[in-house]
């Protein structure tokens, strides 16, 4: 595997030292219902935003001030394994997820370079869905599902716990579906599969084959 140089990421970077609260690119109750109103209102304005500001304090305390001011990517890649490195994984992660749902110009299916490596890797679009969605099923507790791609554009679906990130392991993030309770459990419960199966119908593949050919 050929590991991707970080500098070919679009660095999701603080301004003066402090992390904003990036908003939903779309109304709340228009991914419903994958996900409703009600979960995003919890996730995104509780969970994500608790994230975000646990993180901007966190630069107050003596032993992390010296990763003020650095990107997410480079905290993550940098900082010791620490609750620093854990927001920061959050943050990522969840700018990822929701930043990849439904937008004007969706696109419901994978195109050109990216369609031809799924097809490629996986066999066809529904064999890599589902083993993308048996991985999210399959993963233990919290954690996220991903699609990602090395330097060299060949495809990982990889199980990340609790707030890892794929460019830990030298990876480009493509795809990512959160299988963390708080991000179905009020509208599907212990119906994992069937959320993560909803989600297909969200995704703006527009957006991630973007991530893909850079
Ligand atoms: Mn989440």
């Amino acid at each position: 595997m050929h590991t991707i140089d970080i500098s070919s990421l679009d660095l999701h970077r603080p301004v003066n030292g402090q992390f904003q609260i990036q908003p939903l690119p779309y109304d709340k109750t228009m991914l419903t219902p994958a996900i409703s109103g009600e979960t995003l209102s919890y996730h995104h304005d509780k969970h994500y935003a608790g994230y975000v500001n646990k993180l901007n304090e966190l630069f107050d305390n003596d032993e992390f001030q010296t990763f003020k001011g650095l990107s997410l990517e480079e905290i993550i890649l940098n900082a010791p394994q620490s609750v620093l490195t854990n927001q920061a994984g959050q943050i990522l992660n969840h700018e990822l997820y929701f930043e990849q749902f439904l937008s004007p110009d969706y696109a419901s299916e994978p195109s050109s370079a990216l369609a031809d490596a799924i097809i490629n890797q996986y066999g066809s679009i529904d064999s890599f869905k589902s083993e993308f969605e048996n991985k999210g099923v399959a993963l233990f507790g919290s954690g996220w599902v991903w699609l990602s791609s090395d330097a060299d554009g060949t495809l990982y679906i990889t199980q990340e716990k609790d707030a890892s990130n794929p460019i830990s392991k030298g990876l480009r993030p493509l795809l990512t579906f959160d299988v963390w309770e708080h991000a179905y459990y009020l509208d599907y419960q212990n119906r994992r599969a069937s959320h993560l199966d909803a989600l297909w119908s969200i995704l703006n593949w527009r957006l991630i084959n973007t991530r893909y050919i850079h």
